[in-house]
């Protein structure tokens, strides 16, 4: 249900778990390396043009930000990672925050791991894959950037992915494609953020 998702209003930014909005209702968060596409995906998504624009805002990338869907169901925007000249301590902050928001948010159904088609399954992107395994947490992988790669490239990605997935990362469904510019159909995406959130049809 596409049209459920235009809903999204941004409700906060955290800095640390006990700063989020109270955990009950069902979330659905969204992960990536930076620049790998994560505000692009969520503005397409819920088709507000500039709804993910928060979490570029100076001094907010390392936030998880939160938008609601209605009164029970939220999306999150958690921090991108990978950024080039990162020092060490920042990198540590934001392990430890997405750790503990991974392993203790109760309302937490899935993660949507972006990852940058022509370089996935990057060490960061199997780092937060680890995490979601220890943690029991449902996984959808999506291809980003779709249109830099020819058709039958993407189709040979999309393959060895997820076999690395299955082998590695079982509790990791598929993964989808994903881009801005070319159609491609993102019914399958949805699909599975409405089971996550326990969407009504
Ligand atoms: P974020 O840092 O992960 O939030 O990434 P952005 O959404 O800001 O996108 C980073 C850059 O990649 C921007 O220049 C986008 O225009 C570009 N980009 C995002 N999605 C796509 C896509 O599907 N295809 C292509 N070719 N570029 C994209």
């Amino acid at each position: 249900m596409q049209d459920f998702y235009r809903r999204a209003e941004f409700i906060l930014s955290a800095a640390a778990v006990d700063h989020m909005p109270e955990d009950r209702g069902a979330e659905v968060a969204i992960a990536g390396r930076s620049n790998v596409g994560k505000s692009s995906f969520i503005n397409t998504m819920t088709g507000i043009r500039k709804l993910a624009r928060t979490s570029k805002t100076p001094g907010r990338t390392q936030l998880i930000n939160f938008f609601a869907l209605d009164a029970t169901r939220r999306l999150v925007d958690l921090p991108g990672y990978g950024f080039a000249k990162v020092p060490p301590q920042v990198q540590r902050q934001w392990q430890a925050m997405i750790e503990s928001y991974l392993s203790s948010r109760r309302s937490l159904r899935g993660v949507v791991v972006l990852m940058d088609i022509r370089h996935p399954m990057t060490p960061l992107d199997q780092q937060l894959l680890h995490w979601c395994r220890a943690t029991g947490l449902p996984v959808l992988a999506v291809l980003t950037k779709a249109d830099k790669l020819s058709r039958g490239a993407a189709a040979q990605t999309r393959g060895k992915v997820q076999r690395q997935l299955a082998a590695e990362f079982p509790q990791a469904a598929t993964a989808e494609m994903f881009s801005t510019l070319k159609p491609v159909d993102p019914g399958a995406i949805y699909a599975r953020l409405d089971e996550w959130l326990d969407v009504p049809h």
